[in-house]
């Protein structure tokens, strides 16, 4: 369990949780409860990080904020599906290990009918021989019927085996994908960049960051309200997964209506470019209304790119791209700056 907490200490906890609960716009709900348990105890760093960027452009966090806040730094993989996998795993261990033990007791006792009718063989006992015989040879009938009973139990374990991994990929990899967007989550983005940054580099190429932000978004979500702000979202993830297709690269919903490429191996003119073509397509974006099929709303975005500099960790390349993509906003938005 993470909440390693005594009585005494969730009970100052809980007076904290309960103040900042008050604080906010957020209904009393476990969700909340949990987001502001581990933003009070300290203890999710990334959590803090986001909740005070968060509060910067929304002083009282309302549900949606809260939701999302607990969907990428609180939840952690499908905990049903994990127990169901985790269940049929432990079934197919069980029935493998009752066939194993049938099995090793057959051969158990074809051992000892064996001595039995290697020492009727010795005394040259005849009758006794004779029933030794036949003894041994439904024996040895038993063996091959529970060998190759296990046998086949072993290839059909075989094929569970594999189903239930490719379960477990499966449930892992959603769980690193932000389901409004199908892009690579918070969660994702931060293992891809832990990963990138263990990768050695050539003399001649970059990794790059690419943080991209929509420009006046809370004026999208005023004008044409949430649901429609959830589409413009929807339709940058389609841009930036249209645009970036090499396989190596991978696109993130950092946060909100914030965007981040990841692009190893790369070049920063190269980097810069793609940027660019992203801005340009997103502009060229047409929100309609799903009825009427009018236009309703275009939207630009502005961004920053960033190269990894030697002994950058995760947290210096993100502050460069941020750094930059802060310079595109202050010089007029709808534009990409290199750091
Ligand atoms: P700027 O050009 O400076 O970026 O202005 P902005 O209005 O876009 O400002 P900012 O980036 O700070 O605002 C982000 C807004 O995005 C605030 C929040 O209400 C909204 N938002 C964040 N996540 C979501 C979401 O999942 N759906 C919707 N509809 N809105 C969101
Ligand atoms: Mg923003
Ligand atoms: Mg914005």
């Amino acid at each position: 369990m993470r909440y390693k907490e005594t009585k005494e200490q969730s009970a100052e906890l809980l007076r904290k949780v309960v103040a900042l609960m008050a604080q906010h716009d957020a209904a009393f709900h476990p969700v909340s409860f949990a987001v502001w348990y581990e933003f009070a105890s300290g203890t999710n760093g990334r959590l803090t990080h986001a909740i005070e960027r968060a509060v910067q452009t929304e002083p009282r966090l309302g549900n949606d904020t809260v939701v999302r806040l607990f969907q990428e730094f609180v939840a952690e993989l499908d905990h049903v599906a994990m127990q169901r996998i985790s269940g049929e795993l432990q079934r197919m261990m069980t029935g493998m290990s009752d066939s194993a033990t049938r099995t090793g007791d057959r051969a158990g006792a074809f051992g000892e009918q064996l001595t039995g009718l290697t020492a009727a063989l010795q005394t040259n006992d005849v009758p006794a021989l004779t029933s030794q015989v036949a003894a041994a040879l439904a024996g040895t009938a038993q063996m091959k019927s529970s060998a190759l009973e296990l046998h086949e139990q072993v290839l059909a374990s075989r094929q569970e085996i594999e189903r239930l991994q490719a379960d477990l990929v499966r449930t892992r990899d959603e769980a690193a994908l932000d389901p409004l967007t199908r892009v690579l989550n918070r969660k994702g983005f931060d293992r891809q960049l832990a990963f990138l940054l263990e990768q050695p580099l050539a003399s001649d190429s970059a990794h790059c960051l690419i943080m991209l932000d929509i420009d006046h978004f809370k004026k999208v979500n005023d004008t044409h309200g949430h649901v429609m702000g959830d589409r413009v979202i929807q339709a940058l993830g389609d841009v930036l997964r249209s645009c970036v297709s090499d396989k190596g690269h991978s696109v993130a919903r950092y946060g909100g209506e914030e965007f981040a490429v990841l692009m190893p191996h790369c070049t920063v003119e190269h980097s810069l470019k793609m940027a660019d073509t992203i801005r340009q397509r997103t502009k060229a974006m047409k929100i309609r209304d799903r009825r009427t099929q009018e236009v309703v709303l275009t939207v630009s975005i502005s961004g920053g790119v960033a190269a990894m500099q030697p002994g950058d960790d995760a947290q210096d390349l993100i502050a460069r791209a941020d750094g930059a993509l802060y310079k595109s906003k202050q010089s007029g938005r709808d534009r990409v700056t290199c750091a």
